[in-house]
């Protein structure tokens, strides 16, 4: 889409260069498909380095990050207890392909914390975790077929590419060529927010859905909440239809509240998936649920599952670290107050300007959606003005704000957004909306 902003330089700026240098080398230019802006259109932000809540450009230019690595640094950038552990293990060594009592430490730590895992297995991202969750709850009921909800997204293995959220929904690919028909047909994907479709799936297939897969508060179509009594509903359909549920809580465990959101809405499911925060910003994810079921995991079962890399000493000790730091008192009400503050703050200034907007926020993620409609699903979502979006966000990070280059994913908060830096936002969002007028 045109970008209207108006820009004084004249010479290509560094990011722009090694944007150009990138796509020769790097399938359009990025590592993974939403950094390349497409959602907005213009040049990403090649980044030199970042501090608590600021990313600095190779250009030199300083922003207020509203991304936080797509939800990891809940700390902050660079926070100095991170990187202190980091430098003190690192120094041993790091990687062994042999059991750690860091791994023993964290995986404690993990049990104690999310209330349904009694037991969990290390891998180094959230797609692992979830496609290895999938392979256990079909091993575990010797079913084939997943339910999952238009517009979540569940990273990139096979079965979760059918009507995806993230990426793949602003680049409007509903479906990924490469996964095959016989792969793709054992996914019934359905509206999220709505019990009577899930009731449907099961009354169409009622002995072949292995597990129900879900966000239990969207991220990936922007920050969608669950409505009251869906999460339990969704639990007692699986309960009645002998499926497994699963959470997948890559973006909101440790993030919503201590034990995720399904501490946060009191539903338990049989699996869950975690990522993004537990690696405190190095790859590291997990799996875990009741024990019945993780225990056909090899090698105590049958279901194959393994990594390389898995429990990694440095990953499990920056994500160690940040859970330990997260267990302060007062933490999530300290994330809860600043997001409300920011996001609403938005809200009325972007109203005030005449816009449409609607905001979601739970905890710490937040989307305004450029709409006017309320929004509850990936139909509602989808009605967003992304043109608007995508003038705000440049507007925005003009002045110095980096929101998620799409109106497709959450923004998130950490705990580096102090006072002035939630007005210093809303300065810079005043100035950005008196431009778009
Ligand atoms: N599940 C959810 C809910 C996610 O948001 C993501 C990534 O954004 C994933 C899974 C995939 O995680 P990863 O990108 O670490 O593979």
């Amino acid at each position: 889409m045109p970008i209207t902003m108006e820009t004084e330089k004249v010479s290509p700026s560094r990011s722009e260069t090694l944007f150009e240098q990138a796509r020769a080398v790097i399938p359009g230019g990025v590592n993974s498909p939403v950094r390349a802006f497409r959602g907005v259109g213009g040049t990403p932000l090649f980044i030199r380095s970042a501090h608590g809540p600021y990313m600095t450009d190779v250009d030199g230019k300083r922003y207020v990050d509203y991304i936080g690595s797509w939800g990891p640094m809940i700390l902050g950038h660079a926070h100095p207890e991170v990187l202190a552990a980091i430098h003190s293990v690192i120094e041993r060594g790091t990687s062994f392909g042999a059991p750690t009592e860091l791994e023993v430490e964290i995986a404690e730590l993990i049990v104690s914390l999310v209330p349904s895992i009694e037991k969990v297995r290390m891998v180094s991202s959230g797609t692992e975790a979830t496609m290895a969750a999938i392979r256990v709850a079909r091993g575990f009921t010797g079913r084939r077929k997943i339910v999952k909800f238009i517009g979540c997204y569940h990273g990139h293995g096979d079965a979760f590419l059918v009507k995806a959220g993230s990426g793949v929904a602003t680049l409007g690919l509903p479906d990924s060529p490469g996964v095959p028909a016989e792969v793709s047909q054992q996914t019934i994907t359905v509206p999220y927010n709505d019990l009577a479709a899930v009731e449907a799936a099961f009354a169409a297939y009622p002995d072949d859905i292995a597990a129900v897969i879900v966000e239990p508060v969207v991220g990936n179509m922007g920050c969608v909440p669950p409505r009251p009594g869906y999460l339990q509903g969704l639990r007692d359909l699986t309960q009645k239809h002998g499926a497994v549920l699963i959470f997948d809580e890559v973006m909101t465990g440790f993030r919503l509240a201590r034990g995720g959101a399904q501490e946060l809405y009191g539903v338990l499911p049989d699996m869950t998936c975690l990522g993004k925060v537990m690696g405190g910003g190095l790859p590291a994810a997990a799996y875990g649920g009741r024990a019945d079921i993780m225990d056909c995991v090899a090698p105590a079962g049958p279901v194959y599952q393994a990594g390389t890399l898995s429990g990694n000493p440095v990953a499990m000790t920056a994500g160690l670290t940040t859970l330990r730091l997260l267990q302060q008192p007062g933490v999530y009400e300290q994330l809860d107050r600043q997001t409300k503050k920011v996001s609403e703050g938005l809200l009325q200034l972007i109203r005030k300007a005449g816009l449409p907007a609607t905001l979601n926020r739970v905890g710490s993620m937040f989307t305004i959606f450029f709409t006017d409609g309320e929004v509850t699903d990936w139909d509602s979502a989808s009605k967003s003005d992304t043109a608007l979006f995508g003038r705000f966000f440049h507007a925005m990070l003009h002045e110095g704000v980096y929101l998620p280059p799409s109106q497709y994913e959450a923004a998130f908060m950490g705990l580096a957004h102090t006072d002035e830096v939630v007005e210093a936002t809303l300065a810079a969002a005043e100035r950005a909306l008196d431009k778009l007028a």
